[in-house]
């Protein structure tokens, strides 16, 4: 089960234990649950499969909401030389493979899927103080923090306060995430730069 823009599906999605019937195929295999995805039509539970081969787009539902504007902002000042027709033609496959290919991310506010160097980051994990300890060149994980958490000009965020909510020990799997708070680790896949959005209810 591998996807693009989502490292760790198994452990981090939000999947059915089990198996269950798929409600576009009707096959009975590992399934999302439907209610994280979001649509015209509302569904139980869509396998893997499908998810990979893109057949929600057939059936008008979405997975993520692609942060767009910000992708095809940084494609035309990454690409300057390159003509528009054809940024915008990359560009939409690449919005493709995050509304109908990529798992759902578990979130409580509305964002949208990020992107950074002119492609979307790969989300890596719901992180916690240990895991930014460790990703810290210098083991400094509440400095790795705010270089990397996101601030948007009209959501100000103090990293102090993210800093103090993070779970201290690695979060494994999707069953040990705070349900008042969550971090969110991505990656470029261009620079391998990480970036970190902080999210609560
Ligand atoms: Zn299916």
């Amino acid at each position: 089960m591998k996807f693009t823009y989502f490292r760790n599906p198994k452990d981090y999605a939000g999947l059915l234990p089990g198996k269950h019937s798929c409600d576009l195929c009707g096959y009975n295999d590992k399934c999302f649950e439907g209610e994280s995805f979001y649509g015209e039509n509302i569904v139980d539970a869509i396998c893997w499969k499908c998810l990979k081969n893109g057949r929600l787009e057939e059936a008008n539902i979405f997975a993520n909401d692609a942060d767009v504007e910000s992708l095809f902002d940084q494609m035309l000042q990454l690409n300057p030389d390159i003509p528009k027709d054809q940024l915008l033609a990359e560009a939409k496959a690449k919005i493709n493979e995050i509304e109908f290919r990529t798992p759902p991310i578990l979130s409580w506010q509305d964002w949208k899927f990020p992107a950074m160097d002119g492609d979307f980051c790969e989300f890596v994990s719901f992180t916690s103080k240990q895991e930014l300890n460790e990703l810290a060149p210098d083991g400094d994980g509440k400095q790795f923090l705010i270089e990397h958490l996101r601030v948007d000009e009209d959501n100000l965020i103090n990293p102090e306060i993210v800093w103090y909510q993070l779970s201290d020990n690695k979060i494994n799997n999707i069953e040990q995430t705070n349900h008042d708070c969550l971090c969110y680790l991505f990656q470029s896949r261009v620079s391998k730069k990480y970036l970190i959005i902080w999210d609560l209810i």
